[in-house]
């Protein structure tokens, strides 16, 4: 089940591909196996991962956050001090790696908050491949920072005006793209959605967080924690986390969603929580739609965690009940930056915020001898605006 050959994950995932794109997506189906798998491969991406991302990142123990709770110990996962401040580089590293060897020579990428954009050109710049960007007009306007500092690593950000002018949009338009100009040229996805291979490659990429936590803490702790928690957007990082501890059946994986204002509201992001079964992007996976199947607006404090599907693993884990997904608000969310900030000196991205927001139920329900590993997955230098248009101190 967990390496599937034909992209299924129980009844999940799949590739739900115009014609156009299987030459495409077999292309790198074949390349995925034969090149990513290669000891050549292997070796230069552990060493991209070392040199240019600066891994292992550290595992921290919380001890203030875990006192204030006065339950389970807490421990972070600091993907913030990855990189460019996110796990994201993970991933672009490797499919940009991949791209390479493949010898592609142009690289397509689409970004929300523009995160994944920046990761990608700056493996871009790192490996000599050029590269366009696809952005919705809203949220190039939004993130005016991540758009110049993409032009100043070489790359070119197109602006999208279709639809709702946000990441939905962009993906559709980068895969146009590749549509024509396969023959030179890449699509590197930024989360684990998309059509198989996607969700599969983004998983083994960014199963190094998972991997280097849980040897972090057997030798720390002599044993595997309770629960492993991350925030679930797309599902990179939390997928990541899981991914290693996923035959270790004592250990509880949460996922932790964009409540927005309310799961009762309309003004949410919580896929797995509350939405239904259907195809968007070329995977079957749980989505925000209304009855006719049309994807409906999302909304959430963080850009981050605002997409209207989610990885297909993830919903396979929600439905076989290996793992559990919940939902916090924004004002939740903002209210754990603050605390996270002010008892660790971290301060955290909004994404990850959400997933510190579930420990004020979790860790003083559990045991001081009980164990959270929670996935701190950026920095929030880039949220800073947005804090302070909602937080006054
Ligand atoms: C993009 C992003 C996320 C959400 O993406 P996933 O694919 O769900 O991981 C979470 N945290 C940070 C810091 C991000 O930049």
């Amino acid at each position: 089940m967990n390496n599937p050959k034909n992209g299924f994950y129980g009844e999940f995932g799949g590739k739900f591909i115009p014609e156009t794109l299987s030459y495409a997506i077999e292309e790198l189906n074949e390349n995925y196996e034969k090149i990513g798998k290669s000891e050549d491969f292997q070796n230069q991406f552990q060493s991209l991962l070392k040199e240019f991302v600066g891994r292992p990142t550290s595992l921290y123990y919380a001890k203030n956050l875990s006192d204030h709770f006065g339950g389970a110990k807490i421990y972070f996962k600091r993907e913030d001090l990855a990189h460019l401040g996110a796990h994201k580089i993970n991933n672009a590293v490797g499919q940009g790696l991949l791209a390479k060897l493949m010898g592609k020579k142009r690289i397509i990428a689409e970004t929300g908050a523009g995160q994944h954009g920046v990761a990608t050109a700056a493996i871009c710049a790192k490996l000599g491949l050029n590269c366009v960007v696809y952005m919705g007009e809203e949220d190039i306007q939004r993130q005016s920072l991540n758009v110049y500092r993409m032009k100043l690593l070489g790359t070119e950000v197109v602006s999208v005006s279709s639809g709702s002018k946000t990441l939905k949009d962009a993906i559709n338009e980068a895969m146009r793209d590749w549509v024509t100009n396969v023959n030179n040229s890449y699509y590197l996805i930024g989360s684990v959605i998309g059509p198989h291979p996607y969700p599969l490659m983004v998983r083994d990429f960014q199963s190094v967080i998972g991997t280097e936590a849980r040897e972090e803490i057997l030798k720390v702790e002599k044993k595997l924690p309770n629960y492993v928690i991350a925030c679930v957007g797309g599902g990179s990082n939390a997928m990541g986390l899981f991914y290693p501890f996923v035959e270790d059946k004592d250990v509880n994986l949460v996922g932790v969603e964009a409540g927005g204002k309310g799961v009762d509201t309309n003004e949410h992001s919580a896929t797995l929580v509350k939405g239904s079964i259907g195809v968007l992007h070329g995977t079957k996976t749980y989505l925000i739609q209304d009855d006719d199947g049309q994807i409906t607006e999302t909304h959430s404090i963080s850009a981050g965690l605002d997409y209207p599907g989610v990885g297909p693993e993830h919903s396979y884990l929600k439905d076989s009940e290996r793992a559990n997904y919940v939902a916090v608000t924004d004002q939740q969310a903002l209210k754990a930056l603050a605390l996270t900030s002010n008892l660790e000196g971290i301060i955290p991205a909004l994404e990850p915020a959400h997933a510190l927001a579930y420990l004020e139920e979790l860790a003083p329900s559990l045991g001081k001898d009980q164990i959270i590993l929670l996935g701190l997955s950026g920095r929030g230098d880039k949220d800073i605006s947005t804090i302070m248009q909602n937080m006054s101190l």
